[in-house]
């Protein structure tokens, strides 16, 4: 049985679907690319949906100077700081205009079900823009009075701090969440005064396209943000080792985080990285399991497991280990799998077939090693890149299953028997991105949160975002944060001014 495509509730993404294939956005204007084209495709069904340009390191070198041109031209660089944060919020409103749309084409390019695009993503991305529009007008330097005493006689030494932008950012990101992670770095970059190259993964170049147009037309400046749709090892690098690009803004795997380093060197380019995880959820005896079971599926099979923070390693206190664990088997055999655009599908395919087969490898190696499947374990019978939500027991610490990011539905199950015992196993783990606890406990619930060692730990929840929660990994998820006051200062230098008078 494979799936079939339902048909499409918008006017809008169908225009958007149609040929002419889709250009480059440089400098304001389509403009045809010097790679060709390549054929972006519905991962449910494997149907072409476009033809989308190549961008190669020549027309990098046209994007980067179209956002380096523009971070001084007066229409930007003359903007006022409450102008920036109108055309953010403008920016927002249109979003939300085409949301339905956007959610559509998202699904498709995707694999996610409309229903997380249109309920999480679509809001999410607005939510960014809304929330960094405040920002603009509350970018402040200090005065400081310096202890300087060498200034000559009679004069005085006064000092401020200039906050300016960074420069022309290079935006990389994944395909798990194409435009909420665009809007991530957009929205920030954007009331920080800087301009973008943005770069989409390749295998969901399509609703950044539909946030072009949308950003010309809520009157963004020529040149302030630019995209690229394009492979990682061929326009991607050539935007990480660009001498003109003075910071890279990357979400994406800890492998290509690794090769960004390198290629930051030349020009010491700043480096946010928000890479992959292998977050545990740890379930006290005391939890609540009505919130804790269908919060620890949410947490694993949300995305099908695409999802940086999934949850994929759970520890469940012994007393409740059998009841905890039918319970979550029974939840995932309950989802139904179907393609996104299908209301009654739970979750839809993986990204590609590619995607699903690589995901069976870690299953099958650690039933191998003598691990237990206790569902799932294997490509669905509705397509090439479906995946069964999968829970395994008996994974040993060692195991690939147990160390390595998987991205996808496969949830390790282990019993603990003391809250030390947890908390180590919970931080057995060089990845540090986030991790939920799920207890009625206080005083468990906070030594927890103070000793795992996470960018974000959640309490009785998992996944749950919002742009004033700042987000970022430790070990190697990553460095630096997104969202909140710190997801600005990304894009910001400080300048001191140190005056005799
Ligand atoms: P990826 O690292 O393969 O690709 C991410 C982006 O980098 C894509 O746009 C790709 O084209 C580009 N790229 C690839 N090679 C490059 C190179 N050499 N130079 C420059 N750019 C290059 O990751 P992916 O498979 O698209 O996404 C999945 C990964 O993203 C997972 O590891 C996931 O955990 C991570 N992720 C992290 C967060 C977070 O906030 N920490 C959020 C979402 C996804």
């Amino acid at each position: 049985m494979t799936v079939s495509t339902p048909p499409l509730a918008t006017d809008a993404a169908r225009a958007f679907l149609a040929p002419p294939p889709k250009k480059l956005w440089i400098g304001g204007d389509w403009v045809t690319p010097q790679g060709g084209y390549f054929t972006t495709s519905d991962p449910a069904t494997g149907t072409p949906l476009a033809e989308v340009a190549r961008a190669t390191k020549a027309d990098a070198d046209a994007a980067v100077g179209a956002a380096r041109a523009a971070l001084s031209r007066p229409d930007w660089a003359g903007m006022t700081p409450a102008a920036r944060g109108a055309l953010l919020w403008r920016i927002a409103d249109l979003i939300e205009q085409s949301a339905d749309a956007l959610a559509e084409v998202e699904t498709l390019d995707q694999g996610k079900t409309l229903r997380t695009g249109r309920m999480g993503e679509i809001p999410g991305a607005i939510a960014q823009f809304r929330y960094y529009a405040g920002f603009a007008t509350k970018i402040m330097g200090q005065t400081i009075t310096p202890s300087i005493t060498y200034q000559p006689a009679g004069k005085r030494v006064t000092a401020f701090t200039l906050r300016e932008p960074v420069g022309v950012v290079a935006a990389i990101v994944p395909w798990n969440s194409p435009l909420l992670m665009a809007a991530m770095k957009l929205a920030p970059a954007l009331a920080a005064g800087c301009t973008v190259v943005l770069k989409p993964a390749e295998e969901t170049p399509l609703t950044v396209l539909m946030l072009a147009d949308i950003l010309q037309r809520a009157g963004l400046p020529a040149g302030v943000v630019n995209v690229l749709t394009g492979f990682g090892h061929d326009v991607g690098a050539a935007l990480a080792e660009h001498a003109d690009v003075a910071k890279v803004s990357f979400t994406g795997s800890t492998e290509t985080g690794r090769l960004l380093l390198g290629a930051a060197r030349g020009n010491l380019k700043k480096l946010t990285l928000e890479l992959g995880g292998k977050s545990p959820a740890v379930v006290m005896a005391d939890a609540d399991l009505s919130l804790a079971v269908p919060g620890v599926a949410r947490g694993i099979f949300g995305n099908c497991g695409q999802v940086c923070v999934a949850g994929s390693r759970v520890y469940v206190h012994r007393s409740i280990y059998d009841r905890f664990t039918d319970a979550l088997v029974a939840q995932a055999q309950n989802l139904r799998l179907g393609h996104g655009l299908d209301p009654a599908s739970d979750l839809g395919p993986l990204i590609h077939a590619r995607h699903a087969a690589h995901v069976a490898g870690f299953v099958t190696d650690a039933r191998a090693s003598g691990a237990q499947v206790l569902t799932g374990g294997g490509v669905a019978p509705q397509g090439d890149a479906f995946f069964h939500p999968t829970v395994v027991s008996d994974v040993r610490p060692d195991m690939r299953l147990m160390r390595e990011e998987v991205f996808g539905p496969v949830l390790a199950i282990t019993p603990f028997d003391t809250v030390e015992d947890a908390l180590s196993m919970a931080n057995d783990t060089q990845y540090g991105l986030a991790a939920s606890v799920w207890t009625e406990n206080l005083s468990a619930a906070h030594r927890m949160a103070a000793d795992i060692r996470a960018g974000t730990v959640w309490v009785n929840c998992h996944s749950y975002f919002s742009p004033e929660l700042p987000k970022g990994g430790h070990g190697i998820s990553g460095w630096g944060t997104e969202n909140g006051p710190q997801g600005l200062e990304n894009y910001l230098e400080t300048k001191t001014v140190c005056m005799t008078i």
